[in-house]
């Protein structure tokens, strides 16, 4: 994202003042309006003196997107006072509350699919979305990442879910919806934001069509050995014209289909090596025809395992879908 420079914030600040002007001298300030008013007058004098935007206690830049949110801010997040840091906990806590409540039930049945998932973000909040639903073309799973994490990447995530649930409750095909969302999400956020996002149908017959917008490719474990599945497009959110392809495939009883997010794949474990595509398909292998809770138990333990202590570095996200034998 490009860094916004002082012109950008005088001006802000002067379009605040100006409403605020605007409420002064219609007679109803209060205590409060003039208080802001010499907030944003000591905002403006801090620009003229080349000190906005730097902490009073540390003087190291206040962080750009808190900043944008409010320009009268005048301590970075380490220097917050013990009432600001308390608000903030709580706002994050109520943002992974509202995250939490839009994940799917734990598993799901649909005809003769079953499905089930983990989903760990890194902090309170994540950037992974994953979602299923049942809907007049089948049974939808969405797997996608949101670039960024934490606060913003939860808010973006949050839009995504409301973009594709819309889109599911019209009966889209995943072509036609993956091309909607691509042109939603384009619309709707910052050019510097983007999301990966797998969206897959499965028929009552076997038959999966998946569309991907550059995520993560999904592994088919079947009877006779596990593959990646699924050409990557280009993520969705980076241009309005995007077009998608779809790919069928047929699974047979007892085959399942992984959808992961990067926090997987992309795992620091102790060394210099990542988790890796290769590792999780010797991990699914030998999977065949089990359930899909046991699945995904199976990947994330060895996930867990691989990590062997290091830190969780991004939201994770582990999806089995089955069809029963
Ligand atoms: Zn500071």
């Amino acid at each position: 994202m490009k860094q916004p420079d002082a012109t950008f914030f005088r001006s802000e600040l002067e379009e605040r003042r100006s409403q605020l002007m605007t409420v002064h001298t219609l007679g109803n300030a209060g205590g409060e309006i003039g208080h802001l008013l010499r907030e944003v007058d000591m905002a403006l004098e801090r620009i003229e003196r080349g000190t906005f935007g730097l902490c009073e206690e540390c003087h190291d830049p206040i962080e750009t997107d808190r900043l944008l949110a409010n320009p009268l801010l005048r301590m970075c997040l380490d220097h917050l006072t013990h009432v600001e840091r308390r608000a903030l906990e709580d706002d994050i806590k109520l943002a992974s509350r509202i995250q939490g409540s839009l994940l799917p039930p734990r598993q799901a049945r649909w005809g003769p699919w079953e499905a089930a998932y983990h989903y760990q973000p890194a902090g309170l909040t994540g950037g992974d979305y994953c979602d299923l639903q049942e809907c007049e073309n089948g049974f939808f799973v969405m797997m996608g990442d949101i670039s960024g994490k934490g606060i913003a990447a939860s808010l973006l995530m949050s839009n995504l879910h409301a973009i594709c649930r819309s889109l599911l409750s019209v009966g889209m095909s995943p072509i036609a919806l993956m091309q909607a969302a691509n042109r939603l999400f384009c619309q709707h956020t910052m050019s510097s934001h983007y999301a990966t996002l797998l969206c897959a149908a499965a028929g009552p017959s076997g038959e999966v069509t998946m569309v991907n917008a550059g995520h993560c490719p999904a592994v088919l474990v079947g009877q006779s050995g596990v593959q990646p599945v699924g050409a990557a497009g280009l993520p969705i959110g980076l241009f309005c014209e995007a077009k998608y392809e779809a790919q069928s495939l047929r699974l047979r009883p007892g085959d399942s289909l992984v959808f992961y997010t990067d926090g997987l794949t992309e795992a620091p474990g102790t060394g210099s090596e990542e988790y890796g595509l290769e590792r999780l398909l010797e991990v699914a292998d030998g999977t065949w025809s089990k359930p899909p809770a046991q699945l995904v138990q199976h990947v994330v333990s060895s996930w867990t395992g691989f990590r062997n202590g290091a830190p969780q570095a991004d939201d994770l996200a582990v999806l089995a879908l089955t069809l029963r034998s």
